[in-house]
């Protein structure tokens, strides 16, 4: 069975339950009283508290045990506790648990050899950082001072990230005003279910999203722009995959004027999609790629900037003005190496590949013809999104965009009160299960999910 290689060797949970509940109550209430959660009310919110954890499920704090759909923040790739990962960690810690930036270090070596190998031929160097949204800063500032240019392109419904200048990217409602000299321009990006240029095919979308993008280019003086970055296939504002030739029409005009062509993999790459790294999937090559996530499976803060020689190059002999005290942290870049070899050796994305086409689409297309709430399904690989609609005819999201209505919170909540946990954002709940969950658990997965879509059912014209 493909689609369960890495199950193997998997203990349910090294705790005890009742260490679990305990863990839970100490952690909830001290939660309450210290923590400050991202991009929330703090007084808003009730964390479900995570004590334990293996595979593809988690344990809460109130001792149940949840599928989780969601890989967490879309980055457990190879699972909770896999052993290979956790031994690797283990034995750097025992040998050399941290080391300066500045110094050479065969953790960090191997973690860029390795990540290097899997991209195009070209692109020979990493710059490590702590994680995605440090990964696009600097990858726009070495393409600012590798062009000389100033302005950024970024699509609306994106996301890059929530620091000063990776929010400023970000192209969704989340986004507080733009600073004015981050000198980004946002544009509409390809989106062919909800298509901003009225296109009624694939093709039209691709071609319609291209002008608009060109005379947007030319507006702006494609000489002042350094740098387009763009999801490879865009994950938070809704996992919609370009349609054909939307990615190579954006490579041709990156390099008709110029501009340094930033594929941001953080979410999408190492395996999501069912390939190593999503724009594989439109035969295109970027000049720099962003990760973090899926590259170590979380399990420590990584992430990166990977650059062809000719970024490299600007850099040979000139200073390159930026660096982080972790900048390739040994404990983070050993979990890389085990997590890449875990994947190579365990076949998880061609598992990943396999379970998409052969598992999760089927069921999502059912779906999509038995509820009238569900508007669209989409994805590659281990990461789909459901899109809810109150009319499949008019398309009316269940929740206007920027805004979540109560449904979606009761959808996740009878989810979860049957195990499963999905991501959800706005109108939308996202699949992205771990690449090696197995047959059995995502089936029970998804029986769950089209089970709780009858209550968005309830608000949607039959
Ligand atoms: N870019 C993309 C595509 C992402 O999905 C994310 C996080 O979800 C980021 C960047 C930011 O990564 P981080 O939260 O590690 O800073």
């Amino acid at each position: 069975d493909v689609h369960t290689p890495a199950a193997a060797g998997l203990s349910p949970s090294s705790s005890k339950p009742e260490e679990r509940l305990a863990a839970g109550r100490t952690g909830y209430a001290l939660d309450r009283q210290h923590v400050f959660h991202s991009w929330s009310a703090q007084k808003a919110i009730e964390p479900m508290t995570v004590v334990d954890a293996a595979g593809s499920w988690i344990w809460d704090g109130e001792g149940n045990r949840i599928l989780d759909l969601a890989s967490q923040l879309v980055f457990t790739n190879a699972g909770h506790k896999h052993p290979k990962i956790i031994a690797a960690i283990q034995e750097q810690a025992q040998r050399l648990c941290t080391v300066a930036p500045q110094h050479a270090n065969d953790a960090r070596s191997e973690a860029a050899r390795l990540i290097t190998e899997l991209l195009p031929d070209d692109i020979n160097h990493v710059f490590f950082t702590n994680g995605g949204a440090d990964a696009n800063e600097h990858a726009v500032r070495m393409a600012r001072l590798h062009t000389g240019r100033r302005k950024v392109f970024s699509a609306y419904r994106s996301y890059h990230g929530g620091t000063q200048l990776a929010v400023n990217l970000t192209g969704d409602p989340r986004r507080i005003p733009n600073d004015d000299d981050a000198a980004v321009v946002h544009f509409l990006p390809a989106y062919p279910y909800r298509s901003y240029f009225s296109a009624e095919t694939q093709e039209q979308e691709s071609e319609r999203a291209l002008t608009h993008l060109r005379s947007m280019l030319l507006l702006e003086g494609p000489d002042q722009v350094a740098a387009l970055i763009l999801e490879s296939v865009p994950g938070t504002a809704g996992i919609y995959v370009p349609p054909v030739g939307y990615m190579q029409g954006v490579r041709e005009l990156c390099d008709e004027f110029g501009i340094v062509f930033i594929a941001d993999e953080v979410m999408a790459g190492f395996g999501r999609t069912g390939k190593w790294f999503a724009f594989e999937h439109f035969g295109i090559e970027p000049d720099i790629v962003t990760f973090a996530k899926g590259v170590n499976s979380g399990y420590v803060p990584l992430g990166g900037v990977a650059m062809d020689d000719a970024v490299y190059n600007t850099f040979a002999e000139k200073p390159y003005p930026g660096g982080l005290t972790y900048s390739g942290h040994p404990l983070a870049a050993a979990a890389a190496v085990a997590n890449i070899g875990a994947m190579r050796e365990e076949q998880m994305v061609e598992n990943a590949a396999a379970l998409g086409q052969e598992l999760i689409a089927p069921r999502l297309q059912q779906m999509l013809a038995d509820h009238p709430s569900v508007g669209d399904v989409r994805g590659l690989g281990a990461f789909w999104a459901i899109e809810l609609v109150r009319d499949q005819q008019t398309k009316e999201p269940l929740a206007p965009y920027g805004q979540t209505h109560p449904v979606m919170n009761q959808l996740v909540a009878s989810a979860k009160s049957q195990g499963v946990l999905p991501f959800m954002n706005m109108n939308r709940l996202h699949i992205c299960p771990p690449l090696n969950i197995t047959t059995q658990d995502i089936t029970f997965g998804l029986n769950v999910i089209d089970d709780v879509l009858s209550i968005s059912d309830q608000h949607a014209t039959p």
